[in-house]
């Protein structure tokens, strides 16, 4: 029989009402046979999700602020309670949040502590659906480095294949130390990607609160177009430029399986969702453009130096002052003569970039270096830019004439995308002219 796996995020199991609604979409078809689920999300704007709860329930643990930790425990027991309530049924969520208490309070960690929505969550859903719980720590695996082990997919087939249905907490598996380790924030999406290449599913459907994966951000552009389909690689680059629908990693185990993703929506489980596919499987590459996202926060420094390009080693040099203190870059524009680095301002604390750009003028003496500080990178993503000639000329004019200034341009040598680096305060309208450019 076919296997489906189904993940389902935050807003998803946000209460009990929407619990029943999920259940059912997974009663629906009998190749739902897998599901994996994230802790209570929001259920209206302002609300707090279960897993910042937690967060911030460790922090008062740590400053040893009983009151505060008694406080917020408090409220996620009543979400969870109240749960149980709407669904109506002693789903046993008072012992489990008990058991969680005490084992938080012994020392269990941060990472257990955090993880306990996703496992009261799942053992909510296993009862729903009478269908067995298994905890993830039992095939997800993590090396000393905090790495996903490569094991862990021979270990998530054998174990969930003993069970022909099952319920999974997303989020975390076991660590080098033998304690729960989380992935970072999002990662339910990646439990679920695991889970579907460990069962070889037929299809990986991650339910969610929108129907699909939009052309651009929906709080830019009003109703923008929805992708019926796109390949893992324009996915990725559009996931790891905020476009927030999936975890950015979360592609990875599905596609060296070739296991298709759907994006659906949970509150309209009609609507056809978005198809994650590979690219050899595409029928659409003829679209030009497939989709645009943004992020802002980045510092772009800039070296010039006169034959640049005949001095051994001179990239090298400079990505080791950056390497030497833990510091990656997103990316590397570079001429013959220049080369930028753009990095993530969340590396640039105080005072560290001025002590970078000492430490590279001793490294490789350039006749100039310089930075734009507070910028936003727009990605232009799509497999079809390489075949349709004048796509960046047409994306520079959209550009030029809603007056943005560009100041850094960098095309990936797979043509998949093109971005643009803009200052912060025009990054919506730097993406409202591209869209305007490609899709109306
Ligand atoms: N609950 C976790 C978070 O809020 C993981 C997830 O939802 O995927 O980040």
């Amino acid at each position: 029989m076919s296997i489906k796996v189904c993940k389902f995020g935050g807003t998803s199991m946000a209460d009990g009402n929407i619990i029943l609604t999920a259940a059912k979409i997974v009663s629906a078809d009998a190749s739902r046979r897998y599901v994996v689920v994230s802790a209570p999300g929001k259920r209206f704007g302002g609300d707090i999700k279960v897993t910042d709860l937690l967060y911030a329930c460790y922090e008062a643990y740590e400053r040893g602020d009983s009151v505060a930790f008694e406080e917020i425990y408090a409220k996620i027991s009543t979400r969870f309670l109240n749960i149980e309530r709407e669904i109506g049924r002693d789903l046993k969520v008072q012992a489990a949040l008990e058991e969680a208490k005490t084992a938080i309070l012994s020392g269990a960690g941060k990472d257990y502590c955090v993880s306990r929505g996703e496992f009261i969550t799942a053992h909510i859903v296993a009862e729903v659906l009478g269908v067995p719980f298994v905890d993830a720590t039992e095939f997800i695996r993590f090396d000393e480095n905090g790495q996903l082990k490569e094991e862990t997919f021979a270990l998530t087939g054998e174990v969930l294949r003993a069970y022909p249905r099952a319920v999974v907490p997303g989020f975390y598996g076991l660590g080098a130390d033998g304690k729960v380790k989380t992935f970072s924030r999002g990662g339910g999406d990646i439990s679920g990607s695991i889970v579907a290449r460990g069962v070889r599913a037929e299809l990986y459907e991650n339910w969610t609160d929108v129907s699909g994966f939009y052309a651009c951000d929906p709080r830019i552009v009003n109703s923008p177009k929805c992708i019926p389909e796109l390949s893992y690689s324009e996915l990725r680059e559009l996931s790891y430029m905020g476009a927030n629908v999936l975890h950015s990693e979360s592609i990875f185990p599905v596609r060296s399986a070739g296991i298709p993703i759907r994006i659906c929506n949970t509150f309209r489980p009609d609507d056809k969702g978005t198809f994650i596919v590979a690219r050899s499987k595409r029928k659409l590459d003829d679209r030009v453009v497939t989709g645009i996202a943004g992020k802002s926060g980045f510092t772009a420094i800039t070296l010039e130096k006169s034959l640049m390009n005949t001095e051994i080693g001179f990239v090298g040099k400079v990505l080791s002052v950056i390497g030497k203190r833990g510091i990656s870059f997103e990316h590397l524009p570079s001429g013959i003569d220049t080369m930028s680095l753009v990095i993530d301002n969340s590396f640039l604390g105080e005072g560290v970039l001025p002590v970078l750009i000492e430490e590279m003028k001793a490294a490789v003496n350039p006749d100039r270096i310089y930075t734009h500080e507070n910028i936003a990178l727009i990605a232009t993503v799509g497999h079809g830019m390489a075949k349709n000639v004048g796509t960046s000329a047409r994306l520079f004019k959209a550009l030029s004439e809603s007056g943005i200034n560009v100041n850094m341009i960098d095309q990936g040598s797979s043509e998949l995308n093109i971005i643009v680096g803009v200052e912060d305060k025009d990054c919506a309208d730097c993406i409202r002219a591209i869209y305007k450019e490609f899709f109306e």
